[in-house]
Parts: C-alpha cells; structure tokens; sequence
C-alpha cells in the first residue's frame, strides 16, 4: 500500500501532462528575455488573474520578497498578521535581504486583520517613526487553517490602505483554493490589489514556481528585484511548461481537496482524539489540537508515519493535514481508519 502524504501540498508531484510539456517546451535564455514557454506562461497569468503584467519566480518566498522589496524602500514598515507566511516562515527575507521592518498584528481566527488594527498600525509621519508603505494580507491563510478572504473585505482594507496612500501585496499561495472555496472568478480575489504572489508549486501540482502579477511598472522593477536576489533563469520554459499545465488543468479539481479536507476534519472530530472545529474548514487544510495526554504529539505522528499515514505536528500538540491531488477520498478513509486503530491500541 502507497503512503498517504498529508504534510502539505507541496508534496503533489507533476502531472503526465506536465512532464510532456516539460519535454516539448520550446526554450530560450528567459534571462535575455528568450525564452517563449516563460513569456506563454506569463501571458496565462496576466489573463487569469486579470492583471497588466507578470513574472515567474522560482519560489512563492521570492515572489513575497521580490514583491515587498519593489512597494518598500529600505527603513519602511509592513502592517501584516502575526500568522502571515512572509512573517514567520520565510527566514526573515524583507528584513534581512530587503531592510524592511515587520509591524505584526494578530491575525483573526478567521484569516482576517482587524481594521482598527490596521489603522492603528499605520504611522504617523514624524522623524522617529519608520514610514509604512505596504499591507499584506494572506488568501487563503494557511497558519489559521487554510482560512478564506473575502473580496469584500479586502476592499475594505483597500480603503484604509488608499487613505494613507499605502500599497497592497497578496500573498495568494493558495489564492485559487479561495476562489474555487467562493466559486468566484480568482480576478476578483486579485483586483484589490498592487501585486499578487500565485504558486504553482502547491495545490495546482507544478514541480517548481509561482508568478507574481502586478501593473507593468510593477513588474519591470519586480525583473529587476528578481535579479539581485539569484533569481533569473536561463532555460526556465521547461518549468514554466509545467505551470502552465498546472493553470490550465488543475484549479477546477481543487474542489475536491476542500470535500476531502472537510471530511477528514469530521473524521478527527468524532475520533474524540482531539480539538478542532471542522465546521471552519473552507479549503484543503485541517489544523486540530490533541485533546488527550495518553501519547505525545511527536509519538502519535511516529506511530502514524509507521503506518504509512505523514502529517505534520507544528507546535505543542498542534498538528496539520493538507488535502491534494495525491488522496482520494478513499485516502482520507484509510488515513482515519489507521487513527482509529493508533486510538484503539492507546485504551
Ligand atoms: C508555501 C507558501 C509560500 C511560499 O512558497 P514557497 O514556494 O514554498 O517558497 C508563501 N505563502 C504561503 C501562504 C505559503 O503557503
């Protein structure tokens, strides 16, 4: 029996359709700006997101990082969550690489800011302060449970964010899982925004990428950006090949992660294991807490590993499991019922 790979969905290997594309891409040094397969995936991006242009970076960190260091000159400030990727798992990039200082605010459970936050946030113009140049919100929000934006909301914080003459960055990893969660069109996720970080590398099961999607002037700079950081690519149509497959084929199926994520959040509940509220999973991702002190949080994802079942403890008896393309339905059955078996063993 294959393992069933809950970690995360970075896991997703790519598609036959990728691989052959990969194979027949036409190349070119995208460095000199040659490459058709890179320009193609590029053009995919600005039609689906609805933006004026875009750029393929190697990672979706480059793509927050590139990103921050074009809205952020040296010194300013950025208002985001305290669970926001770009805070706590991107090595501390748009400090260290970009002199831009973090101004963390808690997130909500539900993925939100609050808008008094971010309006307190902002500073004021006086020679002690740091200045903020930029807003970053996180669709879907991973570290709150694969949490979903909505458009409204956004535009409220656009609102704040005009006021002071602030920008806007989404970091949209998982911006796609928001809009098939909404069945919105994913240009109305992106609208509200200055710039957009996509990855292709997640749920939509491409081996390497993400774009970044902004106005033209946005993303001359953001070229420029991707440079200094090691970022340009020679022949990279042979990944955006894959990208482009992964636009193409694999955003409408994402509804199916969600039905499994939310059946496997069901499962967890009655397992009476642990604590979660399996009524807030939107999207592909389940966080619960153990709920019981007969086995250890490492313990029980060793027992699991042992059994062929891989997910992630993060945190204190915090655990997470990310659905994708890689389990079925049947999958999550298996996976619970190898749980139930762990439980059984612990009475
Ligand atoms: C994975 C992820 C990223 C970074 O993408 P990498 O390609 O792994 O660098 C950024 N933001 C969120 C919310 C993510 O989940």
């Amino acid at each position: 029996m294959g393992v069933i790979d809950l970690r995360s969905d970075t896991v997703t290997q790519p598609t036959v359709r990728m691989r052959e594309a990969m194979r027949d891409a036409s190349v070119g040094d995208d460095v000199l700006g040659d490459d058709p397969t890179v320009q193609k995936l590029e053009r995919l991006a600005v039609d689906k997101l609805g933006t004026e242009a875009a750029i393929f970076v190697p990672s979706g960190t480059m793509g927050n990082l590139v990103s921050a260091m074009v809205h952020c000159p040296r010194g300013s400030e950025v208002i985001l969550g305290d669970k926001a990727h770009m805070f706590v798992y991107e090595a501390g990039g748009m400090s260290a690489a970009g002199g831009i200082q973090p101004h963390t605010i808690p997130n909500q459970a539900d993925g939100t800011l609050r808008l008094e936050d971010i309006e307190h946030a902002v500073r004021a113009e006086n020679v002690h302060f740091p200045r903020t140049r930029l807003i970053c919100l996180e669709n879907t929000q991973n570290k709150c449970g694969g949490r979903v934006l909505r458009p409204e909301y956004c535009w409220e914080v656009r609102e704040i964010a005009d006021k002071h003459a602030l920008k806007m960055h989404l970091d949209g990893a998982r911006v796609y899982n928001a809009a098939v969660a909404l069945g919105i069109d994913v240009r109305e996720l992106a609208e509200p925004f200055d710039s957009v970080s996509v990855c292709l590398s997640k749920g939509l099961s491409a081996p390497v990428g993400s774009v970044v999607c902004g106005r033209k002037d946005f993303v001359y700079e953001a070229r420029r950006a991707r440079k200094l950081l090691g970022g340009g690519m020679r022949q990279a149509g042979v990944l955006a090949a894959a990208g482009i497959v992964a636009l193409e084929d694999m955003v409408d199926r994402l509804s199916e992660d969600h039905a499994n994520a939310k059946e496997l959040a069901r499962g967890l509940a009655e397992t009476g294991m642990f604590s979660l509220d399996a009524e807030a999973v939107e999207t592909n991702i389940v966080y619960f807490d153990l709920a019981m002190d007969k086995i250890g949080a490492d313990e029980l994802v060793a027992k699991m590993a042992e059994r062929g079942v891989l997910f992630l403890a993060l945190g204190p008896g915090r655990f997470r499991m990310v659905t994708h393309c890689g389990i079925s339905a049947g999958d999550v059955e298996t996976a619970l019922d190898v749980l139930g078996g762990v439980a059984g063993e612990l009475q």
